[in-house]
Protein backbone atom coordinates (compact mmCIF):
# COMPACT_ATOMS: atom_id res chain seq x y z
CA UNK A 1 0.00 0.00 0.00
CA UNK A 2 1.28 3.55 -0.51
CA UNK A 3 1.05 5.87 2.40
CA UNK A 4 -1.39 7.79 0.27
CA UNK A 5 -3.69 5.06 0.22
CA UNK A 6 -3.06 4.11 3.87
CA UNK A 7 -3.33 7.85 4.81
CA UNK A 8 -6.81 8.41 3.02
CA UNK A 9 -8.50 5.59 5.17
CA UNK A 10 -6.30 7.08 8.34
CA UNK A 11 -7.91 10.52 7.94
CA UNK A 12 -11.34 8.62 7.11
CA UNK A 13 -11.43 6.93 10.36
CA UNK A 14 -9.68 10.11 12.41
CA UNK A 15 -12.51 12.04 11.26
CA UNK A 16 -15.37 9.40 12.40
CA UNK A 17 -13.54 9.31 15.83
CA UNK A 18 -13.72 12.92 16.03
CA UNK A 19 -17.26 12.97 14.85
CA UNK A 20 -18.37 10.64 17.87
CA UNK A 21 -17.11 13.24 20.24
CA UNK A 22 -17.75 16.40 18.54
CA UNK A 23 -14.16 17.68 17.99
CA UNK A 24 -13.25 19.13 14.76
CA UNK A 25 -10.76 16.66 13.07
CA UNK A 26 -8.48 19.52 11.87
CA UNK A 27 -7.10 19.22 15.94
CA UNK A 28 -5.66 16.10 15.44
CA UNK A 29 -2.21 16.19 13.90
CA UNK A 30 -0.67 12.96 12.16
CA UNK A 31 3.37 12.08 13.11
CA UNK A 32 4.98 9.58 10.21
CA UNK A 33 6.93 7.64 12.32
CA UNK A 34 9.63 6.09 10.06
CA UNK A 35 11.83 4.25 12.42
CA UNK A 36 11.17 1.07 10.68
CA UNK A 37 11.38 2.42 6.95
CA UNK A 38 13.71 3.65 4.53
CA UNK A 39 14.97 6.89 3.66
CA UNK A 40 12.79 6.85 0.07
CA UNK A 41 9.39 5.50 2.19
CA UNK A 42 10.07 8.99 4.60
CA UNK A 43 10.18 10.90 1.71
CA UNK A 44 6.64 9.49 0.36
CA UNK A 45 5.41 10.30 3.56
CA UNK A 46 5.96 13.64 3.14
CA UNK A 47 5.08 13.86 -0.82
CA UNK A 48 1.32 12.47 0.79
CA UNK A 49 1.00 15.50 2.84
CA UNK A 50 2.36 14.41 6.03
CA UNK A 51 4.37 17.39 7.16
CA UNK A 52 4.90 15.25 10.78
CA UNK A 53 8.20 13.00 11.38
CA UNK A 54 8.91 10.84 14.19
CA UNK A 55 11.74 9.02 14.92
CA UNK A 56 12.96 7.35 18.10
CA UNK A 57 16.58 7.12 17.82
CA UNK A 58 19.21 9.81 17.31
CA UNK A 59 21.48 8.10 14.55
CA UNK A 60 18.49 7.03 12.62
CA UNK A 61 16.10 10.52 12.64
CA UNK A 62 19.64 12.59 11.84
CA UNK A 63 20.03 10.10 8.72
CA UNK A 64 16.73 10.40 7.58
CA UNK A 65 16.78 14.43 8.69
CA UNK A 66 19.98 15.08 6.47
CA UNK A 67 18.38 12.46 3.45
CA UNK A 68 15.01 15.12 3.51
CA UNK A 69 17.19 18.08 4.02
CA UNK A 70 15.13 18.67 7.16
CA UNK A 71 11.77 19.58 5.61
CA UNK A 72 8.97 18.81 7.46
CA UNK A 73 8.43 19.49 11.74
CA UNK A 74 10.59 16.89 13.44
CA UNK A 75 9.49 15.31 16.11
CA UNK A 76 12.14 12.85 18.75
CA UNK A 77 9.84 10.25 20.07
CA UNK A 78 12.37 7.85 21.77
CA UNK A 79 14.40 7.66 24.97
CA UNK A 80 16.48 10.46 24.71
CA UNK A 81 20.12 9.82 26.48
CA UNK A 82 21.36 12.83 27.56
CA UNK A 83 24.51 12.94 25.80
CA UNK A 84 22.67 12.82 22.24
CA UNK A 85 20.85 15.61 22.90
CA UNK A 86 23.20 18.33 21.15
CA UNK A 87 23.25 15.59 18.07
CA UNK A 88 19.52 16.28 17.76
CA UNK A 89 18.68 19.68 19.59
CA UNK A 90 18.44 21.86 16.22
CA UNK A 91 16.95 19.21 13.63
CA UNK A 92 14.16 18.37 16.14
CA UNK A 93 11.55 20.56 16.54
CA UNK A 94 9.63 18.78 19.40
CA UNK A 95 10.12 16.11 21.85
CA UNK A 96 7.96 13.75 23.36
CA UNK A 97 9.82 12.47 26.05
CA UNK A 98 11.07 14.72 28.58
CA UNK A 99 11.30 12.53 31.70
CA UNK A 100 13.63 13.84 33.75
CA UNK A 101 15.49 17.05 35.40
CA UNK A 102 19.00 15.71 33.87
CA UNK A 103 17.83 15.88 30.66
CA UNK A 104 15.96 19.85 30.99
CA UNK A 105 19.58 20.87 32.27
CA UNK A 106 21.21 19.39 28.61
CA UNK A 107 18.69 20.68 26.83
CA UNK A 108 18.36 24.15 28.32
CA UNK A 109 22.70 24.09 27.93
CA UNK A 110 22.15 23.31 24.17
CA UNK A 111 18.97 24.86 22.98
CA UNK A 112 20.09 28.08 20.77
CA UNK A 113 16.07 28.80 21.05
CA UNK A 114 12.40 27.74 23.19
CA UNK A 115 12.17 23.86 22.19
CA UNK A 116 8.28 22.34 22.24
CA UNK A 117 8.79 19.50 24.82
CA UNK A 118 5.94 17.06 25.71
CA UNK A 119 6.69 15.58 29.47
CA UNK A 120 6.51 11.88 29.05
CA UNK A 121 4.30 9.79 31.83
CA UNK A 122 4.39 6.25 32.33
CA UNK A 123 0.11 6.34 32.82
CA UNK A 124 0.38 2.28 33.20
CA UNK A 125 3.11 1.52 35.26
CA UNK A 126 4.92 -1.13 33.13
CA UNK A 127 8.81 -1.25 34.02
CA UNK A 128 9.18 -1.35 29.88
CA UNK A 129 8.54 2.16 29.52
CA UNK A 130 9.33 5.17 30.21
CA UNK A 131 8.15 8.30 31.70
CA UNK A 132 7.13 9.99 35.15
CA UNK A 133 4.70 8.14 38.12
CA UNK A 134 1.36 10.53 37.26
CA UNK A 135 1.69 11.37 40.68
CA UNK A 136 5.27 13.04 40.18
CA UNK A 137 4.17 15.14 37.30
CA UNK A 138 2.91 18.20 38.80
CA UNK A 139 5.67 18.69 40.66
CA UNK A 140 7.80 17.97 37.61
CA UNK A 141 6.76 20.26 35.44
CA UNK A 142 6.74 23.58 38.39
CA UNK A 143 10.65 22.31 38.53
CA UNK A 144 10.95 22.95 34.85
CA UNK A 145 10.68 26.60 35.23
CA UNK A 146 14.16 27.75 35.86
CA UNK A 147 14.85 26.22 32.66
CA UNK A 148 13.61 28.81 30.12
CA UNK A 149 14.33 26.93 27.04
CA UNK A 150 11.90 24.83 27.59
CA UNK A 151 7.94 24.88 26.53
CA UNK A 152 5.97 22.32 27.63
CA UNK A 153 3.20 21.85 25.28
CA UNK A 154 1.96 19.18 26.46
CA UNK A 155 1.49 15.58 28.12
CA UNK A 156 3.01 12.07 25.80
CA UNK A 157 2.02 8.75 26.98
CA UNK A 158 1.91 4.73 25.65
CA UNK A 159 -0.32 2.97 26.01
CA UNK A 160 0.20 -0.92 27.09
CA UNK A 161 -0.27 -3.49 23.48
CA UNK A 162 -3.97 -4.49 23.90
CA UNK A 163 -5.84 -6.81 21.78
CA UNK A 164 -8.66 -5.04 22.54
CA UNK A 165 -7.54 -1.22 21.98
CA UNK A 166 -10.60 -0.33 23.99
CA UNK A 167 -8.79 -1.52 27.05
CA UNK A 168 -6.42 1.10 26.77
CA UNK A 169 -8.89 4.43 26.95
CA UNK A 170 -8.27 3.87 30.84
CA UNK A 171 -4.60 5.02 29.83
CA UNK A 172 -5.92 8.09 27.94
CA UNK A 173 -8.66 9.30 30.09
CA UNK A 174 -5.82 9.27 33.04
CA UNK A 175 -3.59 11.61 30.78
CA UNK A 176 -5.84 13.77 29.77
CA UNK A 177 -6.89 14.53 33.56
CA UNK A 178 -3.35 15.24 34.08
CA UNK A 179 -3.48 17.42 31.41
CA UNK A 180 -5.88 19.55 33.21
CA UNK A 181 -4.41 19.63 36.37
CA UNK A 182 -1.14 21.23 34.67
CA UNK A 183 -3.65 23.81 32.54
CA UNK A 184 -4.94 24.74 36.15
CA UNK A 185 -1.52 25.92 37.33
CA UNK A 186 -1.69 28.44 34.71
CA UNK A 187 2.18 28.16 34.34
CA UNK A 188 3.68 30.51 32.03
CA UNK A 189 6.34 27.74 30.88
CA UNK A 190 3.66 25.01 30.73
CA UNK A 191 0.48 25.69 28.61
CA UNK A 192 0.21 21.75 28.25
CA UNK A 193 -2.47 22.44 25.05
CA UNK A 194 -1.22 18.86 23.36
CA UNK A 195 -1.68 15.36 24.34
CA UNK A 196 0.92 13.04 22.26
CA UNK A 197 -0.86 9.45 22.81
CA UNK A 198 -2.27 6.55 20.34
CA UNK A 199 -0.48 5.14 18.30
CA UNK A 200 -1.22 2.86 15.16
CA UNK A 201 -3.20 -0.07 17.05
CA UNK A 202 -5.07 2.47 19.43
CA UNK A 203 -5.55 5.74 17.79
CA UNK A 204 -9.01 5.99 17.58
CA UNK A 205 -9.54 5.81 21.04
CA UNK A 206 -6.78 8.15 21.63
CA UNK A 207 -8.48 10.67 19.56
CA UNK A 208 -11.55 9.90 21.05
CA UNK A 209 -10.06 10.83 24.82
CA UNK A 210 -8.21 14.15 23.28
CA UNK A 211 -4.96 13.07 21.54
CA UNK A 212 -3.96 16.49 19.54
CA UNK A 213 -0.75 14.08 18.34
CA UNK A 214 -1.15 10.83 17.21
CA UNK A 215 2.29 8.68 16.25
CA UNK A 216 1.87 6.23 13.83
CA UNK A 217 3.94 4.26 12.31
CA UNK A 218 2.79 0.71 11.04
CA UNK A 219 -0.41 1.27 9.90
CA UNK A 220 0.58 4.94 7.89
CA UNK A 221 4.11 4.09 6.72
CA UNK A 222 4.97 0.26 7.41
CA UNK A 223 7.01 -2.01 9.59
C1 LIG B 1 7.35 3.08 17.22
C2 LIG B 1 6.62 4.09 17.98
C3 LIG B 1 5.35 4.51 17.55
C4 LIG B 1 4.64 3.95 16.33
O1 LIG B 1 4.22 2.64 16.54
P1 LIG B 1 3.18 1.89 15.56
O2 LIG B 1 2.49 0.93 16.46
O3 LIG B 1 4.00 1.23 14.52
O4 LIG B 1 2.25 2.90 15.03
C5 LIG B 1 4.72 5.50 18.28
N1 LIG B 1 5.29 6.04 19.38
C6 LIG B 1 6.50 5.66 19.83
C7 LIG B 1 7.07 6.30 21.04
C8 LIG B 1 7.19 4.66 19.14
O5 LIG B 1 8.41 4.28 19.60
Amino acid sequence: MSVKENLTHIQHEITNACKKVGRDASSVNVIAVTKYVSNSRAQEALEAGISHIGENRAEEGIKKWEYLKGKGTWHFIGTLQTRKVKDIIEKFDYIHSLDRLSLAEEIQKRASTIRKCFVQVNVSGETSKHGLHPDDVLSFICQLEKYPSIEVVGLMTMAPLEEDPEATRPYFKRLRELQMSVQALKLVHAPCIELSMGMSNDYKIAIEEGATFVRLGTSLVGE
